[in-house]
């Protein structure tokens, strides 16, 4: 293959919930078809992350009991995850991990979880009720339509910087109110998206990874892996 992408499963062994590894196979799919060979690894607790070692990441969704862990320790690499992110480095971060990034997260139990701050929208939480089932959202820049799952107590109001993912169709989205779902801010894509995200939205897949090529290969012909054609699977 013409081309490799080294990617960072961030606390992939501790935040994984309904599947959401599903979004590396994904890369991992698309990226054969684009000529990529596409390798990972795991970053978890008591390791370094190093921005220069990859050229995209995925962070996953998980309990509130996993997320403080997380909590704890990602603030070790706080620095070189903000370095990673604004030098454009590509990143998809699902529900849990999404809450990460920002300033905290309020658990359903009225505990303060403190993110990184790398984005900042905050996340409180709901009283006894969680924002469950089907969610439809269109991606401003794109027109495109991206289906899902969400199963959320917090709710996630978007700071300065950042624009949601998308307009929420059908579903809650951050906090079922502002019609906002997920966030957009440099190359980091965020959103509540269970199912995995990306089996269900190719698009996103596709988009992701051409932003990952053209920031490691800045002067490559990339015109056959952005017209390569992507299939609806909803
Ligand atoms: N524990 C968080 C919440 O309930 C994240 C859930 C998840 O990642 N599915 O909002």
């Amino acid at each position: 293959m013409t081309y490799s992408l080294h990617l960072a499963h961030l606390y992939g062994d501790l935040l994984n919930t309904y599947g959401d590894i599903g979004n590396v196979l994904v890369l991992d799919y698309y990226a054969k078809q684009m000529d990529v060979k596409l390798t990972s690894e795991i970053v978890s607790l008591d390791t370094d992350f190093n921005p220069q070692k990859f050229d995209l990441a995925f962070f996953g969704g998980g309990q509130d009991y996993e997320q403080v862990i997380v909590s704890k320790d990602i603030q070790n690499k706080k620095q070189a995850l903000i370095d990673f992110i604004e030098s454009d480095g590509p990143m998809l971060a699902i529900c849990g991990g999404y809450q990460l990034l920002g300033k905290y997260y309020i658990g359903a139990n009225g505990q303060k979880i403190d993110g990184i701050a790398a984005l900042n929208h905050y996340t409180e939480s709901q009283d006894n009720n969680r924002f469950i089932g089907d969610v439809v959202i269109e991606n401003s820049e794109t027109k495109q339509i991206y289906h899902g799952f969400e199963n959320h107590n917090g709710v996630t109001y978007l700071g300065e910087g950042e624009r949601p993912l998308g307009k929420v169709l059908e579903g809650y989205g951050n906090n079922g109110q502002d019609k906002g779902e997920g966030a957009i801010y440099k190359n980091v894509f965020c959103s509540y998206f269970h199912g995995p995200i990306l089996a269900r939205n190719g698009e996103l897949a596709k988009r992701i990874l051409l932003l990952a090529l053209k920031r490691k290969y800045p002067d490559a012909n990339l015109s056959k892996q952005e017209q390569l054609e992507i299939k609806p699977t909803y």
